[in-house]
């Protein structure tokens, strides 16, 4: 039957065929469709001409597609990768942000394939607004970025955040995307959808949060997370800022493993990749 009817009884089976949720690795492959340039939120760390850095390979730029020519490029390469899954929105900008443009892409390719998993990723500020839409468009697969819990910190991650025609700075932008991310996460939640949560680390700037988001992570059911470590984008304002070593990362993740499944395999992929995801 179709899978996308039912809202809350997706079972560990449903999980294991999204290679970024599972590690099912060599087995499913993805694509990911670039419809989505706009973004509402300015993260230090990004530069907006670049693939949105919560998700994708960073200082690559991507190119952006329409719906018509995503769904034509979808088709495409499902005949060389009959293997993917999984389509998804993760760039360049937010998914949500351009939601018209990524409904209605989505819709395209559900039309053609109604078994694929749909996903995207966001960071969260429209995320309650549109989880029931989420839903009804097929999405079963969510990735938001959280990389703090508390505000002081977010002041320094984010430059502006735009929210209903109001640009808000500093302490209050980082209070009011975390509302709307704990919001949205929950809602989400309640609907039966899978939450991965993304969480850019960035020595000196956010590693006491990351464990602060764990805690968060599993208080909310989400899935799995995923600690990115920070590739440096030249050009953006934290540029200068250091990636956490390996070690650091290692640590991270056992410790953040005992509350919620980490993710060890991101591939960084750019706004437009497909294929099967390699393996550490
Ligand atoms: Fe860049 Fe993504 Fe942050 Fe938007 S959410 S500013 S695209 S990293
Ligand atoms: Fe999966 Fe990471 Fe690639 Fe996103 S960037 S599709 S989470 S491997």
């Amino acid at each position: 039957g179709n899978i996308f009817k039912s809202s809350v009884s997706a079972g560990e089976n449903d999980f294991a065929r999204h290679p970024c949720f599972s590690e099912s690795l060599n087995q499913y492959a993805r694509i990911h469709l670039p419809v989505a340039p706009a973004c509402n939120i300015q993260c230090r760390y990004c530069l907006r001409k670049y693939c949105c850095a919560n998700e994708c390979r960073p200082g690559v730029t991507a190119l952006v597609m329409t719906p018509v020519e995503a769904l034509d490029w979808y088709l495409s390469q499902k005949k060389q990768f009959p293997e993917i899954t999984v389509a998804g929105v993760a760039g360049p900008g937010d998914a949500l942000a351009n939601w018209p443009v990524v409904k209605e892409t989505l819709r395209k390719i559900r039309a053609v394939d109604p078994e694929v998993y749909l996903c995207l990723s966001t960071n969260g500020l429209l995320l309650l607004e549109y989880a029931e839409e989420l839903l009804e468009s097929g999405v079963r697969f969510v990735t938001v970025t959280v990389n703090c819990v508390e505000a002081e910190c977010g002041a320094k991650l984010y430059a502006f955040v735009n929210y209903k025609g109001t640009q808000f700075r500093g302490v209050e932008a980082a209070k009011l995307l975390f509302r709307q991310q704990v919001g949205g996460i929950r809602a989400a939640k309640k609907l039966g959808l899978f939450i991965k949560i993304n969480c850019v680390a960035i020595d000196g700037i956010n590693l006491d949060q990351i464990e602060k988001v764990a805690n968060l992570a599993d208080e909310l059911q989400c899935d799995v997370m995923n600690i990115i470590p920070l590739l440096p984008v030249h050009g953006s304002e934290l540029e200068k800022e250091k990636p956490p070593s390996c070690e650091q990362i290692e640590k991270l993740r056992q410790t953040c493993g005992k509350k919620i499944r980490q993710m060890k395999h991101c591939n960084h992929c750019r706004a437009d990749a497909v294929g099967r995801l390699k393996g550490k």
